[in-house]
């Protein structure tokens, strides 16, 4: 294993953030697979399922079993890690401007596909390398003006040029679930059998330029420019949520790491005896994904639990007025698993409470929470 530190655009004098990167395997071989944990500084039980896959993958190089190479970020957002207001750790936005940490990362595809054109050709093998080397050079001329934008910057430059680029991240209180790319479900469907998932959400495009997509959907991007040329979708990309924050157990990093491992090894990345259980739900539509969304400001009580199955009318929560005591039962629209709820149980008009993987509804915009 190798360790690198890359110090961060420095804010200010007297002050430096750095980035610290694991390499297994072979420098520049392939298969390369990118893992990050808790970009968003505040979703921890990532950074418990990293420290795991350090120790297992040390072993498995030190037996040979490492087929090309991985490159591990354990704590993505040195950045986030350290902030505090009021009391509270706050690691999901910037709080120099709101910025999502996870949001607006760069739009590469925009960025090579002109030059692109007259290179590619009739190889799809050849395209790849092609297209490969183009955004990594694109993604190396990237500028950046402040930390965080470096810090994105950086996190782009070392995953962009992967076949699988794995971001660990949590919700607040929810099950396992798994965001990827539509025309990759085959393989989110693998993942999410790997690790339990109850739910695995697809997009062609999320909206707000998340990082997985940031590595993975410029390859799509630039299939749907150039028809007329064989281009493969190269970089598997999915965000991978590890329950709810508060489920920080060595038990279940442990597993998580494993489950990891066995995806990696069904991927021919790692030479370990695995398998992959039955997957336990088909992917969904993230366009289906139902928000149960508060009204009027209230009072939550949750009548369902993540991981419940529920159909169309079910009774999700009640929100009970401050002032008068009334109680608006809220339900759901569509069936599905809830996968996912708040955290907190005063809500203000339009928070989201709680989301379910349904499939009759047909969101558009940006499918993602802010
Ligand atoms: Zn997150």
């Amino acid at each position: 294993m190798k360790t690198e530190t890359i110090a961060l655009l420095s804010p200010a004098p007297g002050t430096q953030q750095t980035l610290q990167v694991q390499r297994y395997g072979t420098s520049g071989a392939s298969p390369k697979v990118y893992i990050q944990g808790a970009l968003h500084a505040d979703e921890v039980p990532a950074i418990l399922v990293t420290q795991q896959l350090a120790r297992r993958f040390a072993e498995l190089e030190s037996q040979g079993a490492i087929e090309g190479e991985i490159v591990l970020v354990p704590c993505a957002n040195p950045i986030g890690l350290a902030q505090h207001n009021l009391g509270q750790h706050q690691g999901r936005f910037d709080l120099r401007d709101g910025g999502n940490f996870n949001r607006g990362f760069a739009h590469l595809a925009d960025l090579v596909k002109d030059s692109l054109r007259a290179q590619l050709g009739p190889s799809s093998t050849d395209n790849t390398q092609v297209i490969r080397s183009a955004l990594r050079a694109a993604a190396q001329a990237l500028h950046a003006n402040n930390t965080v934008q470096d810090l994105k910057n950086t996190l782009l430059q070392l995953a962009v040029d992967a076949d699988i680029v794995l971001d660990l991240h949590c919700d607040t209180d929810a099950v396992m679930h798994v965001y990827a790319l539509t025309p990759q479900a085959e393989m989110a469907e693998q993942l999410g059998a790997a690790l339990g998932a109850q739910a695995v959400l697809l997009a062609t495009e999320s909206g707000g330029t998340p990082f997985d997509e940031a590595c993975s959907r410029p390859w799509l991007v630039l299939q749907e420019l150039f028809p007329e040329f064989p281009v493969e979708l190269a970089c598997f990309g999915a965000t991978v949520e590890l329950r709810g924050e508060a489920d920080t157990s060595h038990v279940l990093a442990k597993k998580d790491a494993l489950a990891l491992c066995d995806f990696l090894s069904s991927q021919g990345v790692l030479r370990h005896s695995s398998a992959i259980p039955s997957p336990l739900c088909s992917a969904t539509p993230l366009a289906g994904s139902e928000p149960i969304t508060a009204p009027h400001a209230g009072v939550v009580v949750f009548h369902c639990t993540p991981g419940d199955v529920v159909v169309a009318g079910d009774l999700i929560a009640d929100l009970v007025d401050a002032a008068t005591g009334a109680i608006t039962p809220l339900v759901c629209k569509s069936g599905g698993v809830l996968y996912g709820r708040c955290g907190q149980r005063w809500a203000q008009p339009g928070k989201r409470l709680a989301k379910i993987a349904g499939t009759s509804l047909a969101r558009t915009g940006k499918l993602l929470s802010p």
